[in-house]
């Protein structure tokens, strides 16, 4: 099982109530640290990265309105090419949220808004919908998002990217797009056999009660679903090594699992 795979299991598993459900980052050392990119709705301040069951400092986190990506060379592109070559980001994740209000917001509505806040109309480009990149289906902007990356000149073909929607009710994630599905096919080597461990290992998820986990009423989704414009697979003789070599990674031996627990309902303004 490779890492999102993983993830996913472990994600699944602890929503269904299964308290052992985690991820062992020590058997994924190859594939950490990942890069996630989420909306910048608070809501989800406190899923992240405990919804994944990985240890902080193995996520960098890139957040902007709507988990939006409006090209292949967009800033948010450039962002996350940096993160790759600069922090060493293995993997990339576009996850987006459930109840989205970029989502559920409308050109009209939009624009009241910004006027009511004195943004007036004619300062505006004139195709407002593709400047904001304002989307009706969540998914459809997920599989989107993700083609504009994985077709992007800025990341290279062995970097996986995944779209993942994450049910900010729950905290449970569902596949949109699988990226391994996409890679040269002479580039995915298994992960170690996947490992896991108690909620008693981890410390820092003391503050979520268990009690206030909420299982979702509808059917889980675990069909990753054709990625939009996906370039053409290649397969050649891996790269020379590069001159310059970043760091050594230090990975954490602790284990940490995913307790995707709606926090203490004390900060959650709105319910699905
Ligand atoms: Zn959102």
């Amino acid at each position: 099982m490779r890492l999102f795979e993983a993830i996913v299991d472990a994600n699944h598993r602890a929503v269904a109530g299964d308290t052992s459900a985690g991820l062992h980052p020590a058997d994924f050392a190859a594939a950490l640290p990942v890069i996630a990119l989420t909306c910048i709705d608070p809501r989800l301040n406190a899923l992240f990265p405990s919804a994944l069951g990985l240890p902080g400092e193995q996520f960098i986190w890139l957040r902007n309105a709507g988990n939006i990506i409006t090209s292949p060379v967009s800033s948010t592109m450039r962002s996350l090419a940096l993160a790759c070559a600069v922090k060493g980001g293995e993997e990339i994740a576009i996850i987006g949220h459930t109840d989205c209000h970029v989502c559920q917001t409308t050109t009209t509505v939009l624009l009241d808004q910004l006027k009511a806040l004195g943004v007036e109309r004619s300062r505006l480009p004139e195709n407002v919908n593709d400047f904001f990149g304002m989307f009706g289906s969540e998914r459809q902007n997920i599989i989107k998002a993700c083609g504009f990356a994985r077709s992007s000149p800025l990341i290279g073909p062995k970097i996986p990217v995944h779209g993942l929607l994450i049910d900010v009710g729950t905290g449970k994630l569902d596949w949109v797009v699988n990226g391994y599905d996409t890679l040269p096919v002479n580039t995915v080597t298994p992960p170690p056999k996947t490992q896991f461990a108690s909620l008693g290992d981890l410390g820092s998820f003391k503050d979520f009660e268990m009690g206030e986990m909420k299982f979702p009423d509808m059917k889980i989704g675990d069909a990753a679903l054709p990625e939009a414009p996906a370039p053409p697979v290649v397969v050649s003789p891996p790269p020379p090594p590069p001159v310059a070599t970043l760091p050594p990674k230090k990975h954490p031996g602790k284990i940490a699992v995913p307790p995707p627990i709606k926090p203490r309902p004390t900060f959650s303004s709105r319910r699905n």
